[in-house]
């Protein structure tokens, strides 16, 4: 007996058919083989090189087998006992999600119904704009001025069905950020009227003395939601944790879309260690600025441009294709973010990586723009 014809056609809603899945990169092992090199310095997803907080290491490392047997907790409680004591806020202010990315399309599918749409920027995080498109809603997407996101823009890209504006602080991949005047006084602007989203996966690198405290402008702006993640700083990426917080009234909406226990028990535990571990933001941060240190020079006797901002990643223009220079660059063992993704074509994206990987990356791109000087950094 053949197997049935599937009608695609009939079944698969039109904004799917012209939607192109993302493809992650292949495993370590995989991507050895194929670009013939014997390690490979992973500085394309802005990791933190230095590993979890020490205070959350014995929890991953000691982890017990029964406890896999055991659903976790399905709203984080403890997890969100503690956030809300560190930030002074009701811990019921909190949802917490598996990865920031899962936040991102509990509040899309809170507030958007056919025929909305969200306005953000064209050249920043994307997950804001896929989530959107493949849930059915257009994303409105306004350009960056001076690299850094356009509140006059964005406030003439809304309309009636407009719902949520997203807002990248500090931005991802230019390392931008509003400051605190800047984003007050688009709040104002916005009015209330619809949901404004600061996406602050970055804010724990952010060192400068106007960078705004998304959490402190919930008390003043009952239409903000604020993003958070475990994976940049807190160096949990591979547990998959992130939370947003907003007033009771919002939050309590949003609640009703999340799918209860996509956070793992292990998540839970070492975010409540990680939470505290001040000591971490202390190293991190010394161990981002050296390395900028180190590279910026460089950049700027290969004479390349580049944008150095807020947080643990750096972009640079290349006087090549980005998508050439990530595969020669992949055979030296180095792995970069092209950026024509981002709509940023001849540019890369580059995590602050270990001393030892920012050694390798910097004597491969000598190598790449071609000069001579072998020995820079
Ligand atoms: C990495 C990142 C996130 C999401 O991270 P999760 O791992 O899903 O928590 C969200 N926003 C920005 C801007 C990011 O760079």
């Amino acid at each position: 007996m053949s197997p049935v014809a599937i009608p695609l056609e009939d079944l698969v809603p039109e904004y799917i058919k012209h939607f192109t899945a993302y493809i992650p990169s292949k495993p370590d092992d995989e991507l050895k083989k194929l670009y013939g090199c014997d390690q490979l310095y992973r500085l394309n997803n802005n990791e933190n090189p230095l590993g979890p907080p020490a205070a959350a290491r014995p929890i991953i490392e000691h982890f017990l087998a029964p406890g896999a047997a055991i659903y976790p907790s399905g709203d984080a409680y403890h997890l969100r006992q503690a956030l809300g004591k560190k930030f002074g806020l009701d811990p019921d202010q909190f949802l917490v999600g598996n990865g920031a990315n899962e936040v991102i399309a509990f509040v899309i599918k809170a507030f958007c119904q056919e025929g909305d749409n969200i306005v953000t920027a064209d050249k920043t995080f994307a997950v804001y704009e896929w989530i959107a498109e493949f849930s059915g809603f257009a994303a409105r997407l306004t350009p960056l001025l001076d690299f850094a996101f356009d509140a006059e823009a964005m406030l003439d890209a809304i309309d009636k069905r407009t719902k949520i504006l997203f807002i990248c602080n500090p931005n991802n991949p230019t390392g931008t950020y509003w400051n605190r005047e800047q984003l007050t006084n688009f709040m104002d602007r916005v009015d209330g009227r619809q949901i404004v989203v600061i996406d602050e996966a970055y804010c724990e690198f952010v060192e400068k003395e106007d960078f705004p405290d998304g959490m402190e402008l919930l008390r003043r702006y009952p239409n903000l939601v604020v993003f958070r993640t475990f994976s940049k700083m807190y160096a949990l990426a591979g547990l998959r944790i992130g939370y947003l917080a907003g007033s009771l009234e919002i939050v309590d909406i949003i609640r009703r879309t999340c799918v209860v226990y996509s956070v793992n028990t292990l998540a839970q535990s070492a975010a409540l260690k990680a939470l505290n571990d001040d000591q971490h933001i202390i190293r991190t941060r010394n161990h981002i600025r050296q390395e900028k240190a180190r590279i910026l020079p460089l950049l700027n006797k290969l004479g390349l441009e580049y944008q150095s901002g807020e947080g643990c990643f750096i972009m640079i223009k290349l006087p090549m294709s980005d998508t050439l220079a990530y595969r020669k660059l992949m055979t030296k063992g180095i792995m970069i973010r092209s950026m024509t993704g981002f709509r940023f074509p001849n540019w890369i994206r580059v995590s602050i990586g270990t001393t030892e990987a920012m050694t390798a990356f910097a004597q491969a791109l000598t190598e790449l723009v071609g000069t001579d000087n072998k020995h820079l950094i």
